[in-house]
């Protein structure tokens, strides 16, 4: 019988999950099906009870329920998983798994950053001066990945200072670890005026509604990446860093692949293999 997954999300039509899904059924062989599926913003737990009594394997989630994904895997009440929309104590979750009667989290989008960069793009991140921008889903997600490289500083900027705040704490642990070997701050944008970073990193949602954050133009160091974790289109912090001296520019696509393989993997038990799914996917944009 085909085993049924999803990715959930509000917007989703944007989504390639499930194409890349089935090239990976495909090249594997397993019998799987996998759909996308816009949520209202109020009806995440109720979708998740549905997808379950449906018997479903599995799913994807993605903006902006990453947070409930979270507590929802740790057994939160029903009330706090409605009425949560930010960080707080929660972490992110992306990747469910329906099993037993129970929903446990994973998140695979830190292994997907950290593979495109390091072995997709062949960039070292050990060493190296960091800006993550956002303090959502994606920024929570990454950030321990990240950090386990040894860049020199990660920097995190958001618009909402309150929610970086909490984020940078958390990353630090609570009371912060003096024995940490990476600095993590938190800067407002206006603070980086006269910063310089080896790698910016957009975690923002800005470019799905054609905007960028407020960045200062002299950002990027020598030989600098720019990464936005949006895909499938050029977006504006992508041309403003190609027109402000990132010597490699580069959008989500590779992250997503590689994340997607990663949650395959949890869910089935085989890896597939990425590069012919991001090979075919540049193909057609
Ligand atoms: P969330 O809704 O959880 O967080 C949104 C974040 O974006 C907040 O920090 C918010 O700041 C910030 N933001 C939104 N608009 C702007 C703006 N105009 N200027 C500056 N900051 C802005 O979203 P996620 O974290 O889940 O997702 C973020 C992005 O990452 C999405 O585009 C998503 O598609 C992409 N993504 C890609 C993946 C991949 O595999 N390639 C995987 C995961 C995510 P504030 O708090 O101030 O409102």
């Amino acid at each position: 019988m085909t085993d049924k997954y999803a990715v959930i999300g509000n917007p989703i039509a944007h989504s390639k999950s499930p194409l890349i899904h089935q090239m990976f059924a495909a090249q594997t062989g397993q019998d799987i099906s996998y759909e996308a599926i816009l949520v209202p913003l109020n009806g995440f737990r109720v979708k998740i009870e549905q997808l379950i009594k449906d018997h479903y394997k599995g799913c994807n989630v993605t903006v902006p329920f990453k947070f409930k994904a979270y507590l929802i895997a740790n057994g939160v009440s029903s009330e706090v998983v409605d009425a949560i929309d930010s960080g707080a104590d929660a972490d992110a979750v992306n990747t469910l798994v329906f099993q037993n009667g129970e929903i446990i989290g994973y998140n695979t989008d830190g292994i997907g950053l950290v593979c495109d960069i390091t072995q997709n793009l062949d960039f070292d991140i050990a060493g190296k001066r960091v800006l993550l921008m956002g303090a959502g889903g994606a920024a929570y997600g990454v950030a321990g990945p990240l950090l386990d490289q040894l860049p020199s500083e990660l920097v995190v900027a958001n618009r909402n200072l309150h929610k970086a705040e909490m984020f940078v704490k958390k990353i630090r642990g609570v009371p912060p670890n003096p024995e940490s070997a990476v600095s993590v701050v938190r800067k407002s944008y206006p603070e980086l005026m006269e910063e310089k970073f080896d790698i910016v990193i957009n975690a923002t949602s800005s470019s799905l509604s054609d905007e960028m954050p407020p960045l200062p133009p002299g950002i990027f160091a020598d030989g600098a990446l720019a990464y936005d974790m949006m895909y499938g289109k050029e977006t504006l912090f992508m041309k403003f860093a190609r027109e402000n001296g990132a010597a490699i520019v580069t959008d989500g696509l590779g992250m997503l692949v590689e994340q997607a393989g990663e949650a395959f993997f949890i869910w089935r038990g085989i890896r597939p293999k990425t590069a012919p799914v991001i090979a075919a996917l540049r193909g057609q944009q």
